[in-house]
């Protein structure tokens, strides 16, 4: 091939990948072009296919016919889908969402970014990149994005001029493991969960020795900004949550993963916030291993939402629990979930940060309003 048909050629061609990857971009708003992701065909948006009113993507606990009302899974209507809002991560976690700009942020943690869904339009993009390996994200009282970093190795505020405050690096003088999710209670105070997962490779972080001997849970003082340990008898801490009336702490451990005889559940904990203590460690629900749950939230009465995923593929989505414990029902899900928050003009709509893609569906209650 000479020099001119050569470049004829490539031109050609480049030409042809690009009206491919315009046409592909123009009917999905995130992801499908050029972006990785773990399936090799662009996974499909809005309702998951199959769905048919009543979804069977929701499924009471209750056994029999389903009712769908208040009797049987309070959380549903019959004209409820869960649908895929956007997709094309290599795995997403850590959804918060900010009421005032009616968005959705979330990580997209192995390709260093954080995303933000827009719920008015549908509309997905960037919103940080590099994003340090981001992994759980919240918003406290004053509206402001608190974000646990894998690389960072630490917890950080985004002000609201956007600039990025470092809100705790070390403990005993010596570097987090690796932060990975976070709450704010009413005082203040940022409570946070420091597991080893973030250091123990290149993929979602950058490999490094663990400094903290142990994997704990702390709480950042308000006032005087001091980092103390609150639970220290973790085998891998991460998701966790409050109770609406902030007199229960909830966090998960994800140990299973380190060993099968290790933990997979959530535990639940009386929480004195104003003493910055917890108590009466309870085992507030077991997981079906080899499933572990990541990521869990409370409703405004008191539910619990969970995340499972990586084990029995019929098990991959969403638990709702009542305040003690009894399972009400699951949302299934095609890919293993990580974690999930409320958001929407009602706080009704659930986020679901599902491996490669973000689904929501609108539930019959409302989220926290301690996310
Ligand atoms: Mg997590």
């Amino acid at each position: 091939m000479n020099r001119r048909a050569f470049l004829t050629t490539t031109a050609a061609a480049t030409m042809a990948v690009s009206i491919k990857a315009v046409s592909a971009a123009s009917v999905t708003p995130f992801g499908q072009t050029g972006a990785p992701t773990a399936a090799t065909a662009p996974l499909p948006l809005g309702p998951l296919p199959g769905s048919r009113y009543p979804d069977s993507h929701l499924e009471s606990a209750k056994k029999g016919p389903p009712t769908f009302g208040p009797a049987d899974f309070p959380a549903f209507a019959g004209t409820m889908a869960v649908e895929r809002v956007a997709t094309g991560f290599r795995w997403a976690e850590g959804p918060v969402y900010f009421p005032a700009g009616r968005y959705v942020l979330f990580s997209d943690i192995p390709n260093n970014r954080i995303m933000r869904f827009s719920e008015d339009d549908g509309h997905c993009s960037v919103y940080r990149q590099p994003s340090m390996n981001s992994n759980g994200n919240t918003i406290d009282r004053e509206g402001r994005l608190i974000t646990c970093e894998h690389s960072g190795r630490r917890v950080t505020r985004t002000e609201l001029d956007g600039s990025i405050t470092v809100i705790a690096d070390k403990y005993n003088g010596k570097k987090l493991n690796s932060p990975n999710d976070a709450v704010v209670t009413s005082d203040g105070a940022i409570w946070f969960t420091d597991p080893a997962y973030g250091i123990g490779g290149f993929y979602e972080g950058i490999k490094a020795d663990q400094e903290q001997e142990k994997h704990n849970v702390y709480r950042v003082d308000p006032k005087s900004g001091d980092v103390k340990v609150v639970v220290d008898d973790f085998v891998e801490p991460n998701g966790i949550a409050l109770s609406p009336d902030e007199k229960k702490l909830y966090v998960i451990d994800t140990g299973f993963t380190d060993g099968p005889d290790n933990p997979s559940h959530i535990r639940v904990f009386d929480l004195d916030a104003a003493a910055g203590k917890v108590s009466n460690s309870k085992v507030f629900a077991e997981m079906p291993k080899p499933s572990i749950t990541d990521g869990l939230r409370t409703d405004r009465d008191g539910r619990v939402w969970c995340s499972v995923g990586w084990g029995d593929p019929n098990e991959d989505g969403v638990r709702c629990y009542t305040a003690d414990g009894k399972l009400l029902g699951k949302i299934h899900i095609p890919e293993t979930v990580a974690n999930l928050c409320f958001g929407g003009q009602q706080r009704n709509r659930l986020y679901i940060c599902g491996s490669s893609s973000l689904y929501a569906v609108y539930t019959g209650v409302q989220g926290s309003m301690k996310p």
